[in-house]
């Protein structure tokens, strides 16, 4: 009998954990020669999560849990999950039964009998989703597949199921800002992917705004590729060519003709130019000076508060 933990971030998902539970065990308790448990990592919830957690793990052996100081991001709460697994095969899943508990089955399939090391869920349609926020996420597809090593599928969610070889892989990887759907891709191994539809969340709303999906494409370019540096390079060369040519014909043409007083709206449009050029070029760099900063204060990924799982190899981690 092969173990199987899953791994479920919550963030204010009082609503959702015990039909989250009830649901998902009914659906694993029937697959054969497999035994399921859960981690729940709760987020620094500021709901009744935590509570809710405990009440399931004091009525269920197969629930464990870990709660984090404060909101530490889904990011953490997946690398806690993967940190503290044991099992042979480990699944990330969401609490808000987005992801489907019965394609489990198939996953564990692709990695026993297929002979794939992982298998993860991808949504073949993006209905429901606002026009302008699929545009944008195409175009950061494209972007980042074009100009890193990895490569990231359309409408991969996360969703995964691993072997224990691939989660200590990931969990080797000692970045502070994570960014897990390029991690996946990036320590390699064997994937398959199983197409699902996208499916409502049942109560309470998504955590992601706009804004927190901007910020969220920007993390991924710049920990996988360093292209945006290039661009700077590039612009500031195309520039300063152009401006070096405007320099000869402004010679030849006063040479020739004599004096040329006015000039004052072009000097004025090619100060801003450049200006504007220097400050997107700083930019650039500030964004991976920024990270690079971040990364060497080597902070803890996560911070534990309370925890029903006991033996734990890494000191640091525990409260
Ligand atoms: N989540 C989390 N920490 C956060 C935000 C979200 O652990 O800071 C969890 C959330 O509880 C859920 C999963 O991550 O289980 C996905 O979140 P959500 O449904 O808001 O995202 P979406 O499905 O819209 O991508
Ligand atoms: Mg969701």
């Amino acid at each position: 009998m092969k173990s199987v933990e899953l791994i479920v971030p919550c963030y204010n998902e009082e609503q959702m954990v015990e039909i989250f539970y009830e649901k998902t065990n009914a659906v694993v308790s029937e697959i054969e020669g497999y035994s399921f448990s859960f981690i729940f990592v709760d987020d620094g919830s500021r709901d009744q999560t935590i509570q809710k957690i405990k009440g399931l793990a004091a009525a269920h052996d197969n629930v464990k849990y870990l709660s984090f100081s404060r909101n530490f991001g889904k990011e953490a709460a997946m690398y806690a999950g993967l940190k503290m697994s044991t099992a042979e095969r480990v699944a990330i899943m969401d609490a808000d039964l987005q992801h489907p508990p019965e394609l489990i089955e198939g996953m564990l399939k692709a990695i026993d009998e297929e002979g794939y090391d992982s298998c993860s869920a991808r949504r073949v349609s993006r209905e429901g989703e606002p026009k302008l926020r699929s545009a944008f996420s195409r175009l950061f597809y494209k972007f980042i597949n074009k100009m890193s090593d990895i490569d990231l599928v359309d409408g991969a969610v996360d969703f995964r199921m691993m072997t224990r070889n691939m989660v200590n892989a990931i969990v080797s990887m000692p970045e502070v800002q994570r960014f897990s759907k390029g991690i996946f891709c990036w320590v390699g191994f064997k994937t398959k992917w199983i197409e699902f539809k996208n499916v409502e969340r049942l109560i309470g709303e998504s955590k992601w705004s706009f804004w927190s999906l901007f910020k969220y494409a920007i993390d991924g370019i710049v920990a996988f590729t360093t292209f945006p540096l290039r661009i700077a390079t590039l612009i500031g060369t195309c520039v300063s060519s152009a401006a070096f040519i405007y320099l000869l014909f402004v010679l030849i043409k006063t040479l020739c003709f004599g004096k040329d007083v006015p000039g004052y709206s072009s000097t004025i449009i090619i100060l801003l130019f450049i200006g504007g050029v220097i400050i997107m070029a700083l930019g650039i760099i500030g964004e991976y000076l920024a990270r690079m900063y971040m990364e060497t204060k080597r902070r803890p990924i996560f911070i534990t508060r309370e925890t029903n799982i006991k033996e734990q190899d890494d000191e640091s981690d525990k409260k």
